[in-house]
């Protein structure tokens, strides 16, 4: 049922927004729990692990997965149980004067939840360059910890001069023979214990004042054509894989300034996914930078969706 206002909005014990591991998985719990949520899942449903080639870090798997079937597999999971999710994003919400939330998305659809769920992700940023999204999945990663592991006795290169790049570098050292980690200025943002590992790990090696201009290979990432922006001159390196770590964009700009947000745009919320306001909580990559695995993010959506149904039955309305 379409609605296009207040006075129409479905009107929902609880919301849950978003469609990747923390969202599916508090659907789960929170349809086990008889709370009957509807589900807003955006309309490139799954999250990260859509551009995920094969999963091998997720219990239960033997064999490895690939992340659409993962989430294909969730989804089913959620929709067996009888959870509504609607295939639309999320505009606008309306926290101000605390539960009943407001949710409106950019259809129209709206609904009131006495309990909000947030668990609309983080996309990695990338380069935006025509060849690395051709080769995004074929040697192209913006995730060591989900991909590294298949880059056994290669050479990669990794992007980026901040915290995740040196952490992701030197995680690669474990797997590939060589890192070259390329960015962009001659000095690293990240903090000096991080640098300072990376800088004294044997297999890492750094191209500095560089950014890559092209991707190059067939069917898999062959190696990267380099441009240094000091000098304009352009070289080739061979690489079986190129690691992006150019930092994260949490999706959270549809909350304009009604939850406290960190610097950086995540979600604040505490270890019980609680945010500043109460009522509304906080699951899986959009409130943690530190983790940001399938796994972490489906324990905070169960954590959220746990916390949800404590929080109603505190003001009686579960
Ligand atoms: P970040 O600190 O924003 O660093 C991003 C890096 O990518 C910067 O070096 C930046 O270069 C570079 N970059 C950005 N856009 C680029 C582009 N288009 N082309 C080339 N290079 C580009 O992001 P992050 O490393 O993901 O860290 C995010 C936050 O998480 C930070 O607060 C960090 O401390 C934290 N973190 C902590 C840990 C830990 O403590 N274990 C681990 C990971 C992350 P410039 O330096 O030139 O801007």
């Amino acid at each position: 049922m379409k609605c296009y206002n207040r006075a129409m909005a479905q009107s929902k014990k609880i919301v849950i927004i978003g469609s990747g591991s923390a969202a599916y998985t508090a659907a789960i719990y929170a349809a086990r729990a008889n709370m009957d949520p509807l589900v807003f899942g955006g309309v490139s449903m799954g999250g990260q692990l859509m551009i995920t080639s094969e999963i091998e870090n997720f219990p239960g798997f033997p064999e490895p997965i690939a992340g659409p079937e993962l989430m294909e597999r969730m989804q089913k999971q959620v929709e067996r149980l009888g959870v509504k999710i609607i295939n639309e994003y999320v505009a606008k919400v309306d926290l101000k004067n605390g539960s009943p939330f407001f949710v409106e998305t950019t259809e129209g659809t709206a609904a009131s939840a006495q309990a909000l769920i947030i668990a609309t992700g983080a996309n990695a940023k990338w380069l935006g360059i025509e060849s690395e999204k051709r080769m995004m999945g074929h040697g192209v990663s913006a995730c060591a910890t989900c991909d590294g592991f298949f880059f056994k006795n290669k050479e990669v290169v990794g992007v980026g001069g901040g915290d995740t790049a040196m952490e992701e570098a030197t995680f690669l050292t474990k797997f590939a023979t060589k890192v070259v980690v390329v960015h962009r200025r001659d000095s690293l943002r990240a903090s000096k214990i991080m640098a300072d590992r990376a800088k004294n790990n044997p297999k890492i090696s750094f191209v500095w004042d560089s950014v890559i201009d092209e991707v190059l290979g067939g069917d898999h990432v062959e190696g990267v054509k380099l441009k240094n922006i000091k000098t304009n001159a352009v070289t080739e390196i061979k690489t079986g894989g190129l690691f992006m770590a150019i930092g994260h964009q949490p999706t959270t700009g549809f909350l304009g300034s009604q939850l406290k947000l960190d610097e950086n745009g995540y979600i604040v919320a505490d270890d019980r996914t609680r945010t500043s306001m109460p009522g509304v909580f906080a699951a899986g990559d959009v409130m943690d930078h530190r983790y940001r695995q399938a796994i972490t993010a489906a324990g905070n959506g169960c954590k959220a969706a746990l916390e949800a149904e404590r929080w109603l039955a505190d003001q009686g309305t579960h």
